[in-house]
């Protein structure tokens, strides 16, 4: 579904990604991880489009998309991947229902009706419907990330990408957020999720990538990462967010 072949990202002399190829496959569960400034974020942002590589090819359903392209091809690809960001990103000066509803009537062109239709259906199912007209910053921080999430899938998705999805939160709210991630899971979507949660890696991940200093150092089932790494470089960092 997403590959990315020999993808070298640079930012100025700095060389953030040094040729990663990976692939996410459709329905697949591909947990990242890795030390900060490692590049997982930067790799998200090449699978999305929100940055163009240096050097390499980016694919969506077996079509490059990256380099230059038509918009429309841009933009099609933008409405197939949904992002979740650490820090939410709702829109401040709008609801929940607004937040919700804003995207699919501008970019999908749905009518306020079927947009709200949805927009409601998709809050019944994480229990929000009663905070449909509060504004973001009435709300918890998990219940803005619940929100962020549903955002995402209004437009109905093929690959949706988790950037630390909650790490911005107290932990308490950790759970709710991941029940309702462990759930998109199971339903089938494809995802990407750059996240330290080791529960949520080894109940839905199929796949674990250790990312280190601008590569894909080692990848492998859950198991085979978080018990049987072969690098030291991996088996140190996962004792450390094992203790930390
Ligand atoms: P991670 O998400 O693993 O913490 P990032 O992908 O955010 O790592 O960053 C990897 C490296 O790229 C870091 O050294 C960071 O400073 C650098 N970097 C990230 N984004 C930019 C940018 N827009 N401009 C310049 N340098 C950047
Ligand atoms: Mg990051």
């Amino acid at each position: 579904m997403i590959e990315l072949r020999n993808v070298v990202k640079k930012y100025g002399h700095n060389t953030v990604l040094k040729d990663v190829s990976m692939q996410v496959h459709d329905g697949e569960v591909v947990v990242i991880i890795g030390p900060s400034g490692s590049g997982k974020s930067t790799l998200l942002r090449q699978m999305n489009l929100l940055e163009q590589p240096t050097s390499g090819e980016v694919l969506v359903d077996g079509r490059v998309v990256s380099g230059k392209l038509k918009s429309e091809v841009t933009r099609k690809t933008h409405e197939k991947i949904g992002m979740v960001f650490q820090k939410f990103n709702l829109f401040p000066h709008y609801t929940v229902l607004e937040n919700i509803i804003h995207a699919p009537q501008v970019v999908k062109h749905q009518s306020k009706t079927q947009a709200t239709e949805e927009a409601m259906t998709l809050l019944n199912q994480i229990g929000l419907t009663e905070k449909r007209n509060s504004y973001p910053a009435s709300l918890s921080g998990g219940q803005q990330q619940r929100i962020a999430i549903v955002r995402a899938l209004a437009m109905h998705p093929d690959v949706l990408l988790f950037d630390e999805p909650t790490s911005a939160l107290d932990p308490e709210m950790v759970e709710e957020v991941l029940k309702v991630m462990k759930n998109l899971a199971r339903s089938g979507m494809t995802m990407v999720v750059v996240t330290h949660e080791m529960g949520f890696a080894k109940q839905v991940g199929d796949r674990v990538l250790f990312v280190n200093d601008g590569q894909i150092l080692e990848e492998g089932t859950p198991r085979e990462i978080f018990e049987h790494a072969k690098h030291e470089r991996t088996r140190d960092f996962i004792s450390k967010i094992l203790y930390t």
